[in-house]
């Protein structure tokens, strides 16, 4: 079983996107070459060339520090040796690791990558995500300074998350994780036997980073329903298709680094980058999952941690948020919720933002960043009481579409299981304690401005510390099951 829609069948697959309900007008073929292929890598050199590099400028290739082999040789060697070969004036940037050892998308590293682009040069960046979301994003900032946007080959070195053929970047912001507007590559280059020999437990972090889908499919739609965000559609859950589904038949290729199950799982992710790219936002493939990790990244950043796989993270957590929506599915009644309790003071939650994060960041530079996003979501609340009044009426067939797009811990486990990806936070590297993932469960509302479940079981004043030892509980019985 395939994805529904391929994205390495070219015009094709845009021809039939655009047909789908959603998809933005005016946008066409946004990334016109995208390759899903074994032996990729030999087809750098055409590929700069069909993205409009200019051979007799400087090709700048960024990558981080850590060696990467494919196939026995080393691979970013081996990418420069062909670009060269063929011609190409490299000049390679290697982004330099912080303090914990690993790059992180932050100002400084954007900044050293736009620094040395030159009139004329373009930009591949051979790496994972943070190195594709840094030189995107210099390119980004390098073209609203100067008026000309630098061509940018995104060369893909592991399957594990939706950098790739996202216009966007997630950046820390004094300290808070922020998805900032970027571009998108001129190209996207997927070489099947480099993404089989990444280390595993990326690949695995790239099924964890879209199991996220059955978290915020139903908090975007949620969110719809009470009129907090008027750019709802279903484009991102067509583009999806029957993702579950498509995992289970394909888990055995992936276990087993084939190359079809490599350009199975590289297809999901590139059309995941595309639901949110496409829908001008993170929302469709990001929600209380995806705050709860950026809390626990934001706790890892001020404490000098190294951040654990993003992908792995956002599933454990999509474990919780999952069975948070069980509970909320089978328990909420919104005919015995006290509506009037339901709308706090802007005043108490400036307190309660602020000493919550100036316990992780004590400058108070994060709580005030949050303060600001939050108060927005509060505002825009507030000013739709009437469609959570009208939620009373329409609870039963709002439940049944909630219900339809999320699923069961057990049904993502049985996912993370066939993969053999870790099914516990103490399992993750670094683990994360049970104190931490309950600050991040518990705070993770009060981040930013998007609706999620986790701020309605917070505005409905759901007794929130009982549903967190049910479902730590929950999944502490179901990983060792
Ligand atoms: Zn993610």
């Amino acid at each position: 079983m395939k994805p529904i829609y391929d994205p390495g069948a070219g015009a094709a697959f845009w021809a039939a996107i655009e047909k789908l309900p959603g998809y933005p007008s005016g946008e066409h073929m946004p990334i016109p070459i995208i390759l899903f292929e074994s032996n990729a890598v030999y087809k750098l050199p055409d590929v700069m060339t069909q993205a409009k590099a200019q051979r007799d400028k400087p090709l700048l290739v960024v990558m981080d520090k850590t060696p990467m082999v494919r196939q026995g040789k080393y691979l970013k060697q081996l990418v420069m040796e062909i670009l060269s070969k063929a011609g190409w004036q490299i000049q390679s940037i290697f982004l330099e690791p912080d303090g914990t050892g690993q790059v992180h998308t932050d100002m400084p590293h954007i900044e050293v990558v736009k620094k040395m682009i030159q009139p004329g040069a373009s930009l591949l960046a051979v790496g994972s995500g943070t190195v594709c979301d840094i030189t995107k994003h210099a390119a980004y900032l390098y073209e609203k300074e100067t008026g000309s946007a630098p061509s940018f080959v995104a060369f893909q070195t592991a399957n594990s998350v939706s950098a790739f053929t996202s216009n966007m970047a997630p950046t820390f912001v004094d300290g808070v994780k922020r998805t900032l507007p970027s571009r998108y590559p001129n190209a996207l280059v997927c070489d099947l036997e480099t993404l089989a020999d990444a280390p595993y437990d990326m690949t695995v972090a790239g099924v964890g980073d879209l199991l996220a889908a059955f978290v915020s499919f139903p908090d975007w739609y949620l969110a719809h329903e009470l009129g907090m965000d008027p750019a709802y559609s279903e484009f991102a859950q067509l583009l999806m298709g029957p993702l579950d589904e498509v995992f289970l038949d394909s888990a055995k290729k992936i276990h087993d680094r084939s190359p079809e199950g490599m350009a199975i799982l590289a297809k999901l992710i590139a059309l995941g980058g595309l639901a949110m790219s496409l829908s001008h936002a993170t929302t469709p493939m990001s929600g209380y999952e995806h705050v709860i990790s950026h809390v626990l990244d934001m706790l890892a950043e001020t404490e000098a941690r190294p951040l654990a796989q993003h992908g792995t993270q956002v599933a454990l957590a999509t474990l919780l948020a999952a069975d948070a929506y069980q509970h909320f599915l089978n328990e909420f009644d919104p005919l015995e919720v006290n509506l009037d309790s339901c709308y706090p003071k802007p005043a108490s939650m400036e307190k309660l933002i602020l000493n919550t994060f100036g316990t992780i960041d004590p400058s108070g530079g994060a709580g005030r960043e949050c303060w600001a996003d939050y108060r927005l979501k509060l505002d825009l609340w507030n000013e739709n009481r009437p469609r959570f009044e009208s939620l009373r009426q329409d609870w039963p067939s709002v439940r049944a579409h909630l219900s339809s797009l999320t699923r069961t811990p057990e049904q993502l486990l049985e996912i993370l299981r066939a993969i053999d990806a870790p099914l516990n936070f103490d399992q993750i590297v670094p683990p994360v304690s049970e104190v931490q993932i309950r600050f991040a469960f518990m705070n993770a509302p009060l981040m930013r401005r998007r609706l999620t479940l986790g701020d309605l079981l917070l505005f409905s004043n759901w007794d929130r510390d009982r549903l967190w030892q049910q479902i730590w509980a929950r999944s502490q019985t179901l990983a060792k099951a």
